[in-house]
Parts: structure tokens; C-alpha cells; sequence
């Protein structure tokens, strides 16, 4: 191979750690986050390329049955998966990430401890960094795929002492390593600190509720990138290190930007076991069964809106569970072109996932200029005359304001309930995601329109036809 190639390498490499960077950039808006994700991939592609065109490929017969495998599942589970269903999608491939790294971590480990000469203690302590993240970062997915998925239950498995277990077994890990590293290369001890690793991912996201996987996914996306890192580290691929750096601090990012929003700490919801007690005693809907609740038609509901100046519509997971955007959408157009001021509010963690309702709307072909952003929108509200909620239950929960006692208090909210009048549509008067009771459906001014989010959109758009 010609002597030009590593450096035509290297300079592969950080032209794709650019296209990275710029394309996590443009993601950070609606408006540009297609362009983002089409430069990100081109990244990549150049990563790949570049990588296949190093020396140190030895078997290109697999690689390029990975690549297949690798291909076909993506654009199959990029096709099939619903956008309700994308939190789950995102936490098998974060253990995927992790698995592979750990998987280079033990072939390094392994592939070393045949040769006559020591494993140099440098790479024997990322060989244990990445066997421990990577490790508990696929086991850790699993259960979190599990859990989002129904397939194993949602509720925080919790037993005595269980904290303590799983800090005996981080220590036993480290122990053992610095055993590994200091005193005797034991491949039997190695296997055992592997394993040690995939129990601890189970481990610490069984006590985990269901409901704040999302959030457990988003950080075990982090530690898939650092584990990718460290991958990197093992194999001296710098494009590796950037990328999976670049995901850790992205991955961090977005957990702390969810948890303030759920105004939950991190520690919170690792050892808080959210959800253990669903609906709360207090303020359950036991509670408050005998309090009345004012129910409003289709036909009533479009008069309402299509006489009304300003409308902002408060899109939830019911809508996303309902794929209601397209009708939303449909309905949005219709009173605008009855001169109705139309505004869309966006709660940072509506529906299951960061983003979750931008995506969707702009599926939908929303215009970006209509999306009003929480602190934008909520000084709105006291100037609209109809909020219209669609499928959204916690975040504009008023409870959060002032119920001290709520599990969601200090959770900042869309002050739907300051608008002159207040639409809820939902089936039922069941709670959301955080289980607890809406002081908002017995509010005076608010109107509950029953039934499934997007048939009932349906109705209220041939109501608004006939006005
Ligand atoms: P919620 O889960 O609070 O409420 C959604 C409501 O939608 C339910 O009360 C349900 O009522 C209704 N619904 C479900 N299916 C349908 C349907 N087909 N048609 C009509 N209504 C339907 O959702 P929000 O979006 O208000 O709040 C999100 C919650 O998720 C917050 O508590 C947040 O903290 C949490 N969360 C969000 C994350 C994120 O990043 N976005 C991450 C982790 C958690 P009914 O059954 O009566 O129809």
C-alpha cells in the first residue's frame, strides 16, 4: 500500500470528526436537524470508508458480513419502528454500542494473554474500563429494552439491601482488576470480572421504574459513547475516541437536560424507585372520584374553537400514542384559515422522549415557526382563549406548581389552566406517565373531550367544516 495512505487516513478521520461535530450542531434545531443528521452520516461513511482502507483489516469476508447485517437491521428497524416505540429502538443500540466495545476489550485482553511479553498496564486499565461500562452497558439496555417494551415488568424491582449488593460488586470488580493488573494475568479471574460486569448492568436498572427508563437510556446512550471510547483507546482509532466522546458528553447533556426537566435528580431516579407506588394515595383518583367533571362534544368542541381569536394546542404522549399529528395538523390549518391565532406549546419531556413532540409535528409538516418553546408560550396563556390539550396529562398538571406533596412538585409546567378556557382530550380520566391524579380536569373552565386522540381530531375537523 502506498506510503500516502495513513496520513490520507488521518486526515479521513478528521474530516469526520468535523462533519460530527457540525452535524450534533445542526440537530440542535428542527429547522436544520435533517441537515445535521444527513452530515453526521456522512461522517460516518467516511469513518468506515477510511477504516476499511487501513492495513490493520485482516478479514474483509467479515467485515463485510457485519456491515450487511448491520445495514439490514438498521433500515429495517428505522422503518417498522413507531416514533412511540423509538425510546426502546434507541436502548437496544446503546447496548449493542456497549456489547461491541466490550467485546474489543476482552479480544484485546484475550489476544494478549498468549504473548510471552506483560500486557502494558496501559492498556490492561482501559481493557477493564471498557469490559466494566461496556459490560453493564449492554446488560443495562437489555433490561431497559425489556421494561419499555413490556416484555419484563415496568415496576422498580427492589429488595433488601440492594444498594449495598450492587456497591459490593463494583468494589469486588475493582479489586479484581487491580488483582489482574498488579499480580497475576488470570484469564479464569478475567472471565469472572466479565461477568461481574453484565450482572451489575441488570442489576442497577431493575430497581429502576419503567416510566424513567427514558432517562436511564439516555445515560446509558452516554456511557455506550465512552465505552466506544475506550474502544477506541484499545485500538488507537482517533476517529473512536471523538465519536465516542462526542456521545458520552451529548448523552450526559440530554439526561440532565431531562431530569431538570422532570425535576428529578439524577440520583433520584437511579435509587429512587419512581413508580413503586403508583397513584398516589394522596390526590389519587380515589380521591377525587365525586368531583365534577364537565364534558364537552365534538360538535361543541369545534364551535369553541372555530369562534375562538388564539388557540395554542398542548400536544402529550396520547397524541404521539395516538398518531394523531396528521389530523392535529389538519385541524391546526383548518382554523387558521378561519382566522384563529394558532400556537403549538412544547413541555421540554412531552410524551417519552426529548423531542418527542417536535418530531412528530414536523412529521406532520408543522411549521417550526408555530412551536413555542415552555418559557416562551406559558406568558401566552393568560392572553388565549382556548387551550386545546391533546393527550398531554402531566405536564399541565397545576398540582406541580403548588401540591407539595405531588410526586411531580417543582416539575415546571404549560399554564394551560390561565387560558380563558381549558379542552382536554384523553379517553378517560386515567393518569399519566407519573401516575398521580390532574387537578386540571376539575377545574371550572376546563372542558374534557372523551375519547381516542385521533378519531376524536377527526370529528372535530368535519364539525369544523360544517361552521
Ligand atoms: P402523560 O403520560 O402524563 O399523559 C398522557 C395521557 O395521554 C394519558 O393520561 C392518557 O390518558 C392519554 N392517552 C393515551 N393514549 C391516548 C389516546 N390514544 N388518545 C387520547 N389520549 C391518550 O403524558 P405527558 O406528555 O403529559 O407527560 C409526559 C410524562 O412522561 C411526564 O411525566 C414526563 O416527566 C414523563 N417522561 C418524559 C420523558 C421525555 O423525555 N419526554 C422521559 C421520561 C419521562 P387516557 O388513558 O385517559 O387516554
Amino acid at each position: 500500500m502506498p506510503d500516502f495512505l495513513p496520513s490520507s487516513i488521518e486526515l479521513a478521520y478528521l474530516l469526520a470528526a468535523a462533519l460530527f461535530i457540525l452535524g450534533l450542531r445542526y440537530l440542535g434545531s428542527p429547522a436544520t436537524g435533517r441537515r445535521g443528521n444527513f452530515l453526521a452520516s456522512m461522517g460516518m461513511l467516511i469513518a468506515i470508508v477510511a477504516t476499511l482502507l487501513d492495513r490493520a483489516v485482516l478479514n474483509y469476508e467479515m467485515v463485510l458480513v457485519g456491515i450487511l447485517i448491520g445495514s439490514i437491521l438498521g433500515a429495517t428497524g428505522a422503518r417498522l419502528v413507531k416514533m412511540t416505540a423509538m425510546p426502546q429502538m434507541v436502548g437496544l443500540f446503546n447496548g449493542f454500542g456497549g456489547g461491541a466495545s466490550a467485546l474489543v476489550a476482552i479480544a484485546e485482553f484475550w489476544r494478549r494473554i498468549g504473548t510471552p511479553e506483560a500486557i502494558p498496564l496501559d492498556i490492561s486499565v482501559i481493557v477493564m474500563v471498557g469490559v466494566l461500562i461496556g459490560g453493564t452497558t449492554l446488560t443495562g439496555s437489555l433490561v431497559a429494552f425489556g421494561k419499555l417494551r413490556g416484555t419484563i415488568s415496568g415496576a422498580p424491582v427492589t429488595y433488601p439491601l440492594q444498594h449495598p449488593i450492587n456497591g459490593a460488586l463494583l468494589i469486588a470488580f475493582l479489586a479484581g482488576s487491580a488483582y489482574l493488573l498488579f499480580a497475576e494475568v488470570s484469564p479464569t479471574l478475567f472471565l469472572v470480572l466479565v461477568a461481574i460486569a453484565f450482572v451489575l448492568g441488570v442489576l442497577v436498572v431493575i430497581p429502576i421504574g419503567g416510566a424513567d427508563m427514558p432517562v436511564v437510556i439516555s445515560l446509558l446512550n452516554a456511557f455506550s459513547g465512552l465505552a466506544a471510547a475506550t474502544a477506541g483507546f484499545i485500538l488507537m482509532n482517533f476517529v473512536l475516541i471523538i465519536a465516542g466522546a462526542l456521545v458520552g458528553a451529548a448523552g450526559l447533556i440530554l439526561t440532565q437536560i431531562m431530569t431538570k426537566a422532570m425535576n428529578r435528580s439524577l440520583a433520584n431516579v437511579l435509587f429512587g424507585a419512581f413508580g413503586a407506588g403508583k397513584v398516589a394515595a394522596k390526590g389519587g383518583v380515589a380521591a377525587v372520584i365525586d368531583k365534577t367533571v364537565r364534558t364537552i362534544d365534538a360538535e361543541e368542541a369545534a364551535m369553541v374553537l372555530g369562534y375562538a381569536r388564539s388557540v395554542i394546542i398542548v400536544p402529550g404522549f396520547g397524541m404521539a400514542a395516538a398518531q394523531a399529528q396528521h389530523a392535529v395538523a389538519e385541524l391546526a390549518s383548518l382554523l387558521e384559515s378561519r382566522g384563529v391565532d394558532i400556537k403549538f406549546a412544547i413541555h421540554p419531556v412531552a410524551g417519552r422522549m426529548p423531542g418527542h413532540m417536535n418530531v412528530l409535528l414536523a412529521e406532520a409538516s408543522v411549521p417550526y415557526t408555530k412551536l413555542y418553546d415552555m418559557d416562551d408560550v406559558n406568558p401566552e396563556f393568560e392572553r388565549t382563549e382556548v387551550a386545546l390539550v391533546i393527550g398531554a396529562n402531566d405536564v399541565v398538571n397545576p398540582a406541580a406548581r403548588h401540591d407539595r406533596s405531588s410526586p411531580i412538585y417543582g416539575m415546571p409546567i404549560l399554564d394551560v389552566d390561565k387560558a380563558e378556557h381549558v379542552i382536554v382530550m384523553k379517553r378517560s380520566l386515567s393518569p399519566g406517565f407519573s401516575g398521580i391524579d390532574n387537578e386540571l380536569f376539575y377545574d371550572e373552565k376546563t372542558m374534557m373531550l372523551f375519547g381516542h386522540a385521533k378519531d376524536t381530531v377527526m370529528e372535530l375537523i368535519s364539525e369544523s367544516k360544517q361552521l
